[in-house]
């Protein structure tokens, strides 16, 4: 398999088009010290449109598969070695997360009250998944 440009690091394929640089901010990777390639609305397949992230130099195990479970839960991501791609890891749906997205209901509990830790579960509806608040039940948006 040939991966342009990337000699060992992380690609991160199939992300929400114009979603790169959110994920990858919740991936908490800072662009102005790491070195990325940004490919954005390239053609997809499977999609349409997808954004593509290439990271080099990250170490597969400082990618957070449950933050990308929450923000791009249809990206794929490719460890690169010398070249070419030696392994593929897929994001996780945690049942629950914590710390991570704020609730954007701004009368929720967790929006008022400064020491309330937010937290949202996985709830499946009609095949569909999605996050909820565990206070007031909104919609987790990113
Ligand atoms: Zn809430």
């Amino acid at each position: 398999m040939e991966v342009t440009s990337l000699q060992n690091g992380i690609i991160i394929d199939h992300v929400p088009a114009g979603t790169a640089l959110k994920v990858l901010e919740y991936l908490k990777v800072d662009p102005s010290r790491t070195k990325i390639a940004l490919i954005m609305n390239a053609d997809s397949k499977r999609y349409g449109t997808k954004d593509i992230i290439k990271i080099e130099g990250m170490a597969d195990d400082r990618i957070d598969l449950d933050v990308l479970g929450l923000v791009a839960r249809n990206a794929t991501v490719g460890i690169v070695r010398d070249g070419s791609i030696v392994k593929k890891l897929t994001p996780t749906l945690p049942q629950h997360v914590s710390g991570v997205i704020r609730c954007p209901n701004p009368r929720c509990v967790t929006s008022t009250e400064r020491d309330v830790r937010q937290g949202f579960h996985l709830v499946t509806l009609n095949g569909h998944q999605e996050y909820r608040c565990d206070y007031c039940d909104e919609e987790a948006k990113f």
